[in-house]
């Protein structure tokens, strides 16, 4: 059974009288220990997949399984049951709760999933450079500093399915290695990574890469 399917996804957005398809008819599936790239040009869908890939969007067609489990038009207190249980989500921004410390975001996320797991927080943070910012707020740290928490609450329950949107925008050098190690790590552990990625040093890590072109998988 695959970590991750997705069958025939359709979605459309509307502003006014215009419509945009911005996924139109995608299948995607991702194994147990595969790593992912999907790549393409900007608005060429790459977001609103990942989004729908991962319960926070719904898509107007298709449908998405988890782990074997229907995952698409799920009431949204059992797609957020879901997401918690398998996935670890690295969006562009928003990964932190502000009034939380990288810590506690890290162990909220734990919590979330049922996995609390003292030590590995340790173990996340020191792997992450962060220990010395353990205790800091948000809205204190860099924007390397703030990428490798959002990463570290992306990991910390050691999730069947990495989904991360473009993780190497604000990412610095140090951090692009550490992701690329945890890319290994998972591999080894028999968990999937699905990365949208403009990083040709990234994509280049995957063990397949999916090309999206106006809302399609582009197979040329
Ligand atoms: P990418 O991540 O590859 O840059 P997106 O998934 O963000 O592409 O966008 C795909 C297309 O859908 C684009 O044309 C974008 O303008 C449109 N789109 C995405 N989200 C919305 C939205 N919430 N409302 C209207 N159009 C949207």
């Amino acid at each position: 059974m695959p970590a991750l399917e997705a069958h025939e996804i359709y979605r459309f957005f509307h502003v006014g009288d215009d419509e945009t398809a911005a996924l139109r008819g995608v299948s995607l599936r991702l194994s147990r220990g595969e790593t992912v790239a999907v790549v393409g040009p900007s608005g060429s869908g790459k977001s609103t997949l990942l989004a729908c890939l991962t319960g926070l969007d719904e898509p107007d067609g298709g449908y998405v399984e988890v782990a074997g489990t229907r995952l698409s038009r799920r009431p949204e207190t059992e797609r957020a049951g879901l997401r918690a249980a398998h996935f670890g989500i690295l969006l562009q921004a928003g990964n932190l709760f502000p009034h939380l410390t990288v810590q506690q975001n890290i162990r909220l996320q734990m919590l979330l999933a049922g996995k609390p797991d003292r030590r590995r927080v340790g173990e996340l943070l020191d792997s992450l450079g962060l220990l010395v910012r353990a205790d800091a707020f948000p809205i204190e740290l860099s924007g390397g500093e703030t990428a490798r928490a959002g990463l570290g609450v992306a990991l910390a329950a050691d999730p069947l399915i990495l989904v991360a949107d473009e993780p190497t925008a604000e990412i610095d050098r140090f951090a692009e290695t550490q992701l690329i190690d945890h890319f290994e790590t998972r591999r080894r552990k028999g968990l999937a990574t699905l990365i949208a990625t403009h990083s040709d040093a990234l994509a280049r890590h995957a063990d397949r890469i999916v090309r999206l072109r106006d809302g399609k998988v582009d197979n040329d």
